[in-house]
């Protein structure tokens, strides 16, 4: 938002809040693998292989992250609507939010907004002035892409704060809307996104052949695109997505630090650091030691810091890389 706390523009909470959604990226809510061989019955149980233990290195994910004061980064996707509803706060608390939470290094954030009952709420959300915004339909909300929602889409397109169309895709994990319903939305919306000229931000789970596929068919090869929240474990995906699409990054958030997420770390090994991006997806995928809290943007560094130790590249560097990544793809 603007500095000047008078001008009558400060956000109000007067307009209705968004819902409370599930989580659109969340790999907590369906019952994990471990929970899973817990529901078995006991002598199962007993029959399971013992765990291999990892030949990769524990890593360490402490609470506070050091970093020099004069860097700067981006939360590239992040969801500040559903984090304010699940903490119980107002629109306008976020600048004390801000402060209380987020390091100094904090610059800006992509507000994602994709789902249609944030829209208005996002519109006031990016009067601040670290928030920028997308705006698309998630594949969970795809049955809801009408011919009204998409042009209320492309109307927030060209204000000044919008950085791209999203985050749009395909999800065969929850399947929340039916298959032919979501491939139809985000077929629509990337064929929008490039009529808008607008960068576009993915959100592909379990659908990785559909997903390359219909990007293949409907958008130049020079496109910039966001592949967000990375959790697939088919590194060929990640390469031939890559390979094609020069301009395209790959987002990573905080269930890199999970225990169970060693086949993501493999792709942080495999994706150059020239072609990543820095996100949290918050209120979702919240980093080690933090795991069942709210995620937000204060905990980027704690990101930055398992791809710096992973990639074995210092932390400074990631953090400085992704902060020019960010501008290659949203122009921020
Ligand atoms: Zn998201």
């Amino acid at each position: 938002m603007s500095s000047n706390n008078d001008k009558p523009t400060t956000p109000t909470t007067t307009t209705s809040q968004p819902k409370l959604k599930e989580g659109c990226c969340d790999v907590d809510n369906k019952p994990s693998q471990k929970q899973k061989q817990q529901q078995q019955p006991k002598k199962q149980q007993q029959q399971q292989p013992k765990k291999q233990e990892s030949s990769k290195p524990k890593l360490n994910t402490p609470p506070t992250v050091d970093m020099p004061n004069d860097i700067k980064y981006v939360d590239s996707h992040v969801h500040v609507d559903q984090i304010l509803i699940r903490l119980n706060k107002t629109l306008d608390e976020f600048p004390i939010f801000q402060k209380e939470n987020y390091p100094i290094q904090f610059e800006k954030c992509v507000q994602v907004c994709c789902d249609p009952v944030a829209l208005e709420y996002t519109d006031m959300l990016v009067q601040f002035d670290p928030i920028y915004a997308a705006y698309g339909v998630h594949p969970h909300n795809a049955s809801e892409y009408t011919d009204d929602i998409e042009q209320k889409l492309i109307t927030r397109m060209s204000h000044p704060k919008t950085v791209a169309w999203g985050e749009m895709g395909l999800d065969y994990y929850y399947n929340k809307s039916p298959v032919d319903i979501q491939k139809q939305a985000f077929s629509r919306q990337l064929v929008a996104a490039v009529q808008c000229k607008k960068p576009i931000v993915i959100h592909s789970r379990d659908a990785e052949q559909d997903t390359i596929t219909i990007l293949k068919d409907l958008v130049p090869k020079e496109w910039k695109i966001h592949i967000h929240c990375f959790t697939s474990s088919n590194l060929d995906f990640a390469k031939s997505l890559l390979e094609y699409f020069p301009n395209l990054y790959i987002g990573f958030t905080g269930c890199i630090s999970f225990g169970n997420s060693q086949p993501i770390r493999d792709a942080v090994s495999l994706v150059p650091i020239e072609r990543m991006l820095l996100e949290t997806d918050g209120p979702y995928m919240t980093p080690m030691p933090f795991r069942g809290q709210v995620a937000h943007s204060g905990h980027i560094p704690l990101v930055a810091n398992v791809i710096s130790q992973v990639k074995n590249i210092p932390l400074v560097d990631v953090l400085k890389q992704c902060r020019i990544n960010t501008t290659n793809v949203y122009g921020i």
